[in-house]
């Protein structure tokens, strides 16, 4: 591995706080690829109540920057109380009107229809989620857009089989359903939070993060265009404080919220003893535990998809690596290798493996946290790769010498770094690997399956990858443990967050 040293972080303009340590750099170079399709991008966006395309009350509105310029890319409605109180008198009425008394069958039809215009305009859906978030095209066209038509088409078909999901049951909807989403994966996640909520009948006020709005409302255009009735799906964009006015709203009857841990506490403390049901989907600090008898160069481009995957803008990312002892050096090095040819650029470039962070305030955050990793004593190898002027970027890092005390080993840090440590048992990988507040994914590599199951059994982890990460299917449930939040989405017991089965 080549020789590092460590060294306090000299601040530079659009780069990471810390100094590159060893000799990386863009060692493949391809001409530019960027998608040029052009997109239907408005100059301002409204809110979706009742069927409407509506200004905020206060007529304000918020700017949606698109990170890899620093630049504005459009005005977003600034939705307050006013405005929640609006949507959730609309999805009241839908509830009590057509929709509360359709057939199931039928509205499956409307999901199905959903998850078909989502796919006729998944191109453009990708464009815009690319723009607006900062996530390379390749995986907002390849991964996102899929899941989020995949996940509609397998709600469509629970719709009308729910009595055989919970047997011996008469499943009706909770009622209103209150869904708050965050920036990482933004039309995924409100393709997760909305096709299990309508196949179950429920009606919805879903709020966007602030940074990511856009591509929710070009969803409403779709729901819209489908016939859905009034008032199913309306959409709130605005400031955290929208997002808090829908949890204290009392027409709300379930609250279902994905995003930090912090934001998540204060959540369960506003509906505490209301009698609104509530699921979280929070933060995470997965571990990849990786053993000597494992396929090494599999391994490394699964660490490499766990960590640096969509910038590390990922909750279930695999951030802390733990690597046997004996393959440690070899690991390192074949790291350190494929570190340097990732593309960090225009994430409108199809060539670009990793995009732009997805805001100023997340870079601050990632290289406050990088700083306190060498503030600690760990040290940092980080890709030399050139980075565009403007803009918010972070080389891939890794970090070295890091303890199970560092900050960088237990905060979720939410950005493309990885914190390596090492492990000589399969009792110290489990103990190590359980040594965090969260408990939302992990991964493991080896050869041997008796290990995977060992390993399985004892992680305190919501989802297991084994020799693979990050892979979703919509059957598959996902949700945390401890601190990374409570109620699963996806699969059957995605479902029963949204039925009632009493
Ligand atoms: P965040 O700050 O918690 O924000 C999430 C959403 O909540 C945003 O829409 C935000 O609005 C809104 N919000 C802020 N304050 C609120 C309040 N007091 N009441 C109600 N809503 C409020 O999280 P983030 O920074 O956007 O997202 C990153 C976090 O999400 C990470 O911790 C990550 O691990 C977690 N995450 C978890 C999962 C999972 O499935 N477990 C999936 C994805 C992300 P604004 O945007 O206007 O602030
Ligand atoms: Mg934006």
């Amino acid at each position: 591995m080549a020789k590092t040293k460590t060294k306090r972080a000299k601040s530079k303009k659009h780069h990471s706080a810390a100094e590159p340590m060893l000799e990386f750099g863009n060692h493949w170079n391809y001409a530019p690829a960027p998608e040029s399709t052009p997109v239907p991008l408005k100059k301002r966006y409204s809110l979706y109540i009742g069927g409407k395309f509506l200004p905020a009350g206060s007529g304000k509105v918020f700017r949606s920057i698109n990170p890899a310029t620093g630049k504005k890319l459009t005005e977003v409605a600034a939705g307050e109380s006013g405005d929640v109180d609006l949507a959730v008198r609309a999805a009241r009425k839908a509830l009590a009107g057509p929709w509360g008394k359709m057939p199931a069958a039928e509205r499956g039809k409307y999901l199905y229809r959903i998850a078909r215009m989502v796919q006729e305009r998944s191109r453009e859906l990708a464009i815009l989620e690319t723009m607006d978030g900062g996530k390379p095209i390749k995986e907002s066209r390849d991964v996102d857009l899929p899941l989020v038509a995949a996940h509609f088409f397998y709600h469509a078909g629970w719709a009308d089989k729910l009595e055989y999901a919970f047997p011996g049951k008469k499943p009706k909807a909770v009622g209103v359903c209150g869904q708050v989403i965050p920036w990482n994966f933004p039309l995924m996640m409100a393709a997760w939070k909305l096709a299990p909520a309508l196949a179950c009948g429920n009606t919805v006020v879903l709020k966007p993060a602030e940074t990511t709005s856009v591509t929710a409302l070009h969803l409403a255009e779709i729901i819209a265009d489908s016939g859905l009735p009034d008032g199913v799906v309306n959409i709130v964009t605005g400031k955290g404080s929208a997002g808090a006015a829908i949890v204290a709203h009392p027409g709300v009857d379930k609250v279902a919220f994905t995003g930090s841990t912090k934001v998540g506490k204060k959540i369960a403390a506003a509906t505490a003893s209301t009698g609104k049901r509530l699921t979280l989907e929070l933060g995470g600090k997965a571990a990849n535990i990786l053993f000597d008898d494992a396929p090494l160069d599999q391994a490394i481009e699964g660490i490499i998809n766990g960590i640096y995957f969509n910038q590390g803008h990922v909750c279930c990312a695999g951030s802390r690596l733990l690597v046997q002892e004996s393959v440690y050096d070899k690991v390192m090095r074949k790291l350190s290798d494929r570190i340097m040819t990732l593309r960090v650029g225009d994430p409108l470039d199809k060539n670009t493996d990793i995009g732009a962070i997805n805001s100023k305030e997340q870079l601050k955050r990632i290289n406050e946290l990088m700083d306190s990793g060498l503030a600690e004593g760990a040290q940092l190898h980080q890709s030399k790769c050139k980075l565009p002027s403007e803009g918010y970027w972070c080389r891939p890092s890794f970090f070295t010498g890091v303890t199970a005390s560092h900050r960088i080993a237990q905060e979720e840090i939410f950005g493309p770094v990885l914190s390596v440590m090492t492990f000589r048992t399969p009792e110290e990988a489990i103990e190590r690997a359980n040594n965090t507040c969260y408990g939302l994914s992990a991964g493991v590599w080896t050869d041997k399956g008796s290990k995977i199951h060992k390993m399985g059994a004892a992680l305190k982890a919501g989802v297991i990858w084994a020799n693979t990460y990050n892979k979703f299917d919509p059957a598959s449930p996902f949700g945390g443990y401890k601190e990374s939040g409570f109620g699963r989405e996806g699969g059957l017991q995605g479902l029963a967050s949204y039925v009632d089965i009493q």
